[in-house]
């Protein structure tokens, strides 16, 4: 899977990576097309986001092996924030349904 940056079901405009940074507001679940204003759902692809936790926790299981002092378990954790901050926008896609909406349509 070729990690794409979302792009808006509306006016099929793609988000730079800044304005997916910003458009992804963690505790809601949408947001609003910079382009043509339309109201996007966040729909979060679960692989990428399980990838993401993984390098979160990974220094505590590094740890667990190796002795590490509290410099290089923050220095360490400085470069998986970043890595996290770089991610996450190509983490999600917009779509103009509410998918879990959409998907209980369905079963109705
Ligand atoms: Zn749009």
């Amino acid at each position: 899977m070729k990690p794409t940056l979302p792009t808006c079901e509306a006016c099929s405009g793609q988000l730079t990576w800044t304005q997916s940074l910003r458009a992804q507001r963690f505790f809601y679940e949408y947001t609003y097309c910079p382009y043509c204003r339309e109201k996007q759902y966040i729909n979060t692809h679960k692989k990428h986001l399980s990838v993401i936790l993984l390098a979160a926790v990974s220094p505590l299981i590094i740890n667990l092996f190796i002795d590490l002092s509290i410099v290089s378990s923050l220095a360490l954790y400085a470069v998986i924030i970043t890595i996290g901050f770089v991610v996450t926008p190509f983490a999600y896609s917009l779509k103009s349904k509410d998918p879990i909406l959409a998907k209980r349509g369905n079963s109705a």
